[in-house]
């Protein structure tokens, strides 16, 4: 049995536990990260190659410095790395005036001084003829928007972590915390590590690591798909953007084409309650594939209904669908990152930036109220 002493220790080295183990090694920090699965694995939320960053946050204006924050971290991982991580193709938006999507970006950046355009469904159709808008819509094109080589971003955070010094254990899955006075200790398959301050960033695991979240996650299981497409009208080099739709269908969204298997395609919407991560449905439900292809014919009409590849994510949903960031109510030496709902991805550079800040004592300088766990208590 193994037993080592870290001051810092990151539990989970996934989106968020990566970026969280470069920010504390950078720093000059003793710090370890384990997770049971190999470094951009399949098996959690960080896989299927891309993710959308968009700056005008139709979920809430609190958002946008901490996606600002990750704009300028990425491009300084990928420069420090040497290799590309983000590619900016704008992303189109587009949805009824008074539903969630249009009228959130727009308040998102009157709040922040967003530049954006608004155009009608005509003007739209004039200018992106591959889509096909429903007239009644709004479209927003947003140019500081495109997307983030997911697997690519998390191996990057954790070799930058490992140059700086930074120990990886990716062999043991973590059976419990326990606070104890000398040190937080964290019992694994294979031994036992103590630190003096941990950070937690197991993703659909949350709850089971910590057990004030257990109530706090649902799982969804979520499908993305991949369909051939015409390369001079859907690829990121014809200068097709990213999009994402608020229909009466559910919202959808997706990625132009950017390598041999075409435009990706999934629904942001619904999804299956998951009961235990680790044994995840993985086959391919037709009924979902149908819904995509019902999506891409009203509104990218030119995509094939060839399939080319199909994965299966998890989304771990808050109650609100706004992250969780905060230290445990039980010990103030374990900080966390939870119920990132879908949408965190993009956020993972900063999250590290703000949880290394809180496991060090560090000021930070965003606003983190509408993160806090307690939002829940009343
Ligand atoms: C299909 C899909 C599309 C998405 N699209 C976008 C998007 O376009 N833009 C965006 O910003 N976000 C998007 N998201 C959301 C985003 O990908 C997630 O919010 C984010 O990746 C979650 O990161 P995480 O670190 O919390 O979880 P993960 O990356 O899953 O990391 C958790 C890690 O903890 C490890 N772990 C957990 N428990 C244990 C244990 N007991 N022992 C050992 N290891 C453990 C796991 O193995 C895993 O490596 C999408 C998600 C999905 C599923």
């Amino acid at each position: 049995m193994i037993k080592q002493h870290f001051d810092y220790l990151v539990l989970g080295l996934g989106g968020v536990g990566s970026a969280a183990l470069y920010q504390l090694a950078r720093r000059g920090l003793h710090v370890a990260g384990i997770d049971r699965f190999p470094i951009a694995h399949d098996r959690g939320s960080s896989h299927g190659h891309t993710r959308l960053i968009r700056q005008s946050y139709f979920e809430h204006p609190s958002y946008v410095p901490l996606v600002q924050r990750s704009f300028e971290l990425w491009k300084q991982v990928g420069a420090d790395h040497g290799r590309d991580l983000y590619y900016e193709t704008g992303i189109l938006e587009a949805g009824p005036v008074d539903g969630e999507l249009v009228p959130g970006v727009l308040a998102s950046a009157a709040e922040h001084g967003l530049e954006l355009e608004q155009l009608t469904a005509d003007e739209a159709s004039q200018r992106w003829p591959q889509f096909s808008f429903q007239d009644d819509h709004t479209v927003i094109y947003e140019q500081r928007a495109g997307f983030l080589l997911v697997e690519q971003c998390v191996s990057a955070h954790v070799e930058l972590a490992q140059w700086n010094g930074a120990e990886v254990f990716c062999d043991q899955s973590i059976d419990r915390i326990e606070s104890k006075d000398d040190a937080v200790h964290v019992l694994t398959s294979r031994g036992e590590f103590t630190a003096d301050r941990v950070v937690v960033a197991s993703g659909a695991w949350a709850g089971e690591l910590l057990p004030e979240l257990s109530d706090k996650i649902v799982v969804l299981r979520k499908p993305l798909h991949w369909f051939e497409a015409d390369v001079n009208r859907y690829s990121r080099k014809s200068g097709c953007p990213c999009f994402l739709f608020e229909t009466e269908a559910g919202c959808f969204y997706g990625f132009p084409s950017s390598d041999w298997r075409g435009l990706k395609v999934a629904q942001h919407t619904g999804g299956a309650e998951v009961d235990d991560p680790l044994l995840l449905d993985r086959d391919l439900d037709v009924q979902e594939r149908e819904q995509v292809l019902e999506f891409l014919s009203c509104h990218l009409p030119g995509v094939t209904d060839r399939a080319t590849d199909y994965g299966v994510c998890m989304y771990a949903m808050s109650p609100d669908s706004h992250f969780m960031i905060d230290t445990s109510k039980d010990d103030s030496r374990i900080i966390y990152a939870a119920g990132l709902s879908g949408h965190g991805f993009k956020f993972t550079a900063a999250l590290g930036e703000v949880l290394a800040d809180m496991a060090t004592g560090t000021d930070s300088s965003f606003d983190l109220a509408l993160f806090k766990r307690s939002r829940f208590d009343t």
